[in-house]
């Protein structure tokens, strides 16, 4: 099949079809590039028509165009249809001597085009979206060094085209990469089972919650959760079931505490929890409520053999004085102390005093 029928096969024009529409430059305003461009076109053939055009599906459409005030034209009276049919310059000396062109209602009428040169728009995959174009009223030809600027121009129109589409598929980029990186940094924050905040991630938040303590934000409650006796779930009903008994749990504390507080699983069965703006006394309503919500609320998927769990609480106050290390090791040993006591229950630091960080063992 010679290139000509090639590029007249529906496919062929599917395909060719296609490769314009990424270019999106159909229907687009006027822009200054392409308008410098045909006006160059026009000064160096000496032609009072330029124009830069782009073959659609069943019209042809100009991206800039000086002699003539239309932006489209059927493809039917098109020109440049037959030019992108072969490559390089497809000059027509005298349009009235061409049958093609003979009785085109462009030549035989207004505006009475005589002389057509266009150079293609071949694109980097060499498909021909359109021409560059110079027309005249008169029958001429065009110079060998008129010949090369046409082509070189052309060259210049869709190099202009390709940096175009490529900053567009860069910036495209640029957003999937920013929307990647913002999910796996999410991940990276999440713990997988619950979907709550994962140690490191609250750690994070803590050190940011302790900045603003210390620059004058009211005091925070620090709140430590663990389950009680979580190993015998496991044992009677299995490890899935003590996940499944973890993700309800975690709903019930999103239930219980409010918006504004921090959430996260500290590890296996232990929790933690950041209430800001919350004095060690409000933490202990919200914790004696969660303990309440426990008593009442079976953590099991089967209705018939219900579960039920019990935690133990430790809380201290996050104040201007505090150190996180120290904090922590506080709450942990608050709740070594509720542990002791019997578990299903808090205990507070200022109602447990002589728990001191050197002598908890948790
Ligand atoms: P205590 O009241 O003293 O806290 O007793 P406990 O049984 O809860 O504590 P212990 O530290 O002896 O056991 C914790 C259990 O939690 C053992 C471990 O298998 C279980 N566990 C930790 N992480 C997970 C988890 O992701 N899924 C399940 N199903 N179990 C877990
Ligand atoms: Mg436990
Ligand atoms: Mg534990």
């Amino acid at each position: 099949m010679s290139k000509i029928d090639e590029r007249c096969t529906s496919a062929y024009e599917e395909l060719r079809i296609a490769e314009l529409a990424e270019y999106e430059i159909l229907d687009t305003p006027n822009e200054a590039a392409f308008d410098e461009l045909v006006e160059v076109a026009s000064i160096i053939c000496e032609a009072p028509i330029a124009v830069i055009n782009f073959i659609d599906r069943d019209r042809q459409w100009f991206k800039a165009i000086k002699g003539l005030p239309i932006r489209e034209t059927p493809l039917d009276v098109s020109i440049c249809a037959h030019a992108i049919l072969q490559s390089g310059l497809f000059i027509i000396p005298d349009t009235t001597l061409d049958e093609r062109f003979s009785s085109n209602p462009l030549v035989i009428g207004d505006p009475h085009l005589r002389f057509y040169a266009g150079a293609l728009l071949e694109n980097e995959s060499g498909y021909p979206l359109g021409t560059l174009c110079v027309l005249d009223y008169q029958p001429r030809e065009l110079t060998d060094k008129q010949r090369f600027a046409l082509q070189a121009l052309a060259n210049q129109v869709m190099a202009h085209m390709e940096l175009m589409l490529s900053h567009r598929y860069q910036k495209q980029l640029i957003l999937e990469l920013e929307a990647t990186r913002e999910e796996m940094a999410r991940l990276a924050a999440t713990d997988m089972l619950t979907g709550l905040l994962n140690r490191r991630a609250f750690e994070q938040r803590l050190h940011e919650a302790l900045a603003l303590v210390k620059r004058g934000a009211p005091t925070a409650a620090l709140v430590m959760v663990d389950l009680d006796h979580f190993k015998r779930i496991n044992d009677a009903f299995g490890h899935p079931v003590g996940d499944d008994v973890l993700k309800r749990f975690t709903t019930l504390c999103l239930a219980v505490f409010r918006e504004t507080d921090v959430i996260a699983r500290w590890g296996g069965e232990e929790f933690m929890l950041l209430m800001p703006n919350t004095s060690v006394e409000k933490a202990q309503q919200a914790a004696k409520r969660l303990l309440n919500k426990l008593a009442n609320t079976s953590m099991a998927a089967e209705p018939t053999t219900p579960i039920y769990v019990t935690v133990s609480i430790g809380i201290c106050p996050l104040n201007a004085n505090s150190q996180l290390e120290e904090r922590l090791r506080t709450v942990d040993g608050l709740l070594y102390q509720a542990k002791r006591q019997g578990r299903n229950g808090v205990v507070l630091e200022n109602t447990a005093p002589e728990v001191t960080p050197k002598n908890n063992d948790s």
